[in-house]
């Protein structure tokens, strides 16, 4: 296992074409599994927010634009004020290309959900997320979920090693800057079309319409969306799903804010460098 992780999660020969896949929030030697992937940045190919015909009647994620700054007038459904948007331990805490964790090699306490490892807090909701969609018929895979510091540096610096730090930027996190370095973060995958995880066509995929309609009310945010790139620094990636729970995930997809920078007036956007 830890052997087929490091080839997933490394870089691997043949993958220097592939960088314009923009894992940067996710697993980034993903790229090398699949070495189809060569789309060009920052498209529109990825249908993160796009609405979907689900079998359950919940509301269907925002595909409102982000960067308007939230619904206008009216009070919140949710106390934005409950935890903090910067104590790692907290479940609203946000990580980015401006905004570290800290301390940066900041761990977690981990349970497992399908074998993966999230955050106790995250792990309800997800075992729910997952048996709703396997009672719709829909069968999501887990691909990866929680990563720590020490595997972060590993991957961030074989990518360095490879392509040069500019270049490593692009496909991977740094150190600290992973929303997986979290627990609260994971990277959901396709039973019908493995071959888009962690791919732009994911979000055409009927795992990933239905992770599209249906994430919010387990609590969990798809993160990166074509239209939030700016604010999160991140291209979008339909398969990210952050957990915040299912109050302020209802508020984000109510008010249209699809981006917690946003929601907590926290930077956003490149590394500061
Ligand atoms: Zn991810």
């Amino acid at each position: 296992m830890t052997a087929f992780l490091d080839r997933l999660l490394l870089p691997g020969p043949a993958v220097v074409l592939a960088t314009t896949l923009l894992l940067t929030g996710c697993a980034p030697g993903a790229v090398s599994a699949t070495p189809q992937g060569q789309r060009s940045p920052g498209s529109a190919e990825g249908r993160a927010a796009g609405s979907v015909a689900g079998t359950t009647p919940e509301a269907p994620a925002s595909a409102k634009k982000s960067g308007t700054k939230g619904p206008g007038p009216g009070k919140p459904s949710v106390d934005l004020t409950a935890h903090s948007a910067t104590d790692p331990a907290s479940p609203w805490v946000v990580v980015n290309k401006r905004s570290p964790l800290a301390p940066v090699d900041y761990e977690p306490e981990l349970t497992t959900v399908r074998g993966y490892l999230v955050r106790p807090d995250a792990a309800p909701d997800l075992a729910a997320l997952l048996d709703a969609a396997d009672a719709d018929g829909v069968h999501l895979t887990l691909r990866s979920a929680s990563r720590g510091y020490p595997k972060q540096v590993q991957v961030y610096e074989g990518w360095v090693a490879q392509l040069g730090a500019t270049e490593a930027d692009v496909v991977s996190a740094r150190p600290g800057h992973s929303e997986h370095q979290t627990g609260l973060a994971v990277d959901v995958g396709s039973s019908t079309r493995p071959e888009c995880d962690f791919d732009p066509c994911f979000g055409d995929t009927v795992e990933g319409r239905w992770v599209a309609g249906h994430a919010a009310g387990f609590g969990f945010v798809i993160r990166y969306t074509p239209d939030n790139r700016a604010v999160t620094g991140y291209a979008a990636e339909s398969w990210h799903l952050r957990w915040v729970g299912r109050d302020l995930a209802a508020h984000m997809r109510d008010t249209g804010v699809s981006t917690l920078e946003e929601v907590f007036d926290v930077p956003g956007g490149g590394y500061a460098r």
